[in-house]
């Protein structure tokens, strides 16, 4: 039996023709959402990110504006820039895209964005709020990933939920979402023995290391939902994810693709995570 598909293509699409009606709304009420994109040096994947995220923003009726800095910037001129951009009104979400320079301490720049700004989720303001299960602006990927759980109808509660990966983007806040909504969580990474035993156990398997197809069909319960957040570029110049998809379709209930799985939800979110802060710093909600 081959798995059946969750199209995050088409569900990130349907939640961004509903915020631009909600903008819609909102400018009608000369409420306009703006997002600050700031970005420091000219790595190409970041690039390619800042400009997905701005053509987005315009196509939802977003406010947008891009701090594009050079990479010898000093740390002083980068918490300068994020002081102003709390300050501004215009700006409602402020997103600092990683990675930063190595000579910038990206924590401290982390914290510099005011907690109300912060359509990342990543200030540990947000952080502390996700831990407690009481969130208010939760990171846009693992929030894409329980935002395509619930939109296939996909059980949590009560159920084994194994994450591969435990970084502060994507596996570590994905499993705090998943224990929020009562599913028995396990945390896996590249200490973890027994790796392959762990996948094995989930009903619900999420993986996000950077490794390229490195879950293969036989770490994977036959019916288990498989969710790849994983985007690796080959040397051909194609996408693939951190699951074999080929093998783990066989065996999968449901699974994401790579692309169109994951990826599209990030900005999807996103803009929603700033339309929320509009209507928040207007009192709407
Ligand atoms: P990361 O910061 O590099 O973290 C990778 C995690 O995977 C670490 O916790 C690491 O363990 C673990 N890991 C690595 N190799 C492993 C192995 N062989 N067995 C078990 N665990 C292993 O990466 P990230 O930022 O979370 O991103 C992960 C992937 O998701 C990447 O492919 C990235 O491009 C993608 N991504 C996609 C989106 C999107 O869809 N929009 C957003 C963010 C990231 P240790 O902690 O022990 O080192």
């Amino acid at each position: 039996m081959m798995a059946g598909i969750i199209d995050g293509k088409a569900v990130a699409s349907e939640i961004r023709t509903k915020i631009k009606k909600d903008v819609e709304q909102l400018r009608s009420k000369g409420i306009v959402p703006g997002l600050a994109a700031v970005l420091v040096g000219d790595n190409p994947a970041s690039q390619v990110y800042v400009r997905n995220k701005r053509k987005a923003c315009e196509e939802a009726g977003i406010y947008s504006e891009e701090h594009k800095l050079p990479a010898d910037l000093k740390q002083e001129e980068l918490v300068k820039l994020v002081n102003d951009l709390n300050k501004d009104k215009k700006i409602n979400g402020i997103l600092i895209q990683l990675p930063l320079p190595k000579h910038i301490d990206s924590k401290m720049i982390l914290e510099c964005v005011s907690p109300d700004k912060d359509v990342d989720g990543f200030h540990p303001y947000n952080v502390g709020r996700l831990t407690v299960g009481d969130p208010i602006f939760s990171p846009c990927t693992p929030h894409g990933v329980i935002v395509l759980l619930e939109h296939y109808g996909i059980k949590m509660d009560g159920m084994n939920a194994v994450v591969v990966g435990r970084s502060n983007i994507v596996g570590k806040p994905v499993a705090l979402m998943l224990i929020n909504r009562n599913a028995t969580v396990t945390v896996c990474h590249s200490r973890t023995k027994d790796l392959n035993e762990r996948c094995r156990e989930a009903d619900i398997l999420i993986v996000a290391t950077g490794r390229p197809r490195m879950i293969r069909g036989d770490m994977v319960k036959e019916g288990a939902v498989v969710v790849d957040v994983g985007i690796n570029r080959e040397d051909n110049g194609g996408l693939v994810g951190d699951v074999d998809f080929e093998e783990v379709s066989k065996r999968a209930g449901w699974i994401t693709p790579v692309p169109g799985g994951v990826g599209p939800m990030t900005i999807a979110i996103l803009l929603k995570n700033t339309v929320e802060s509009a209507k928040r710093a207007a009192g709407l909600i």
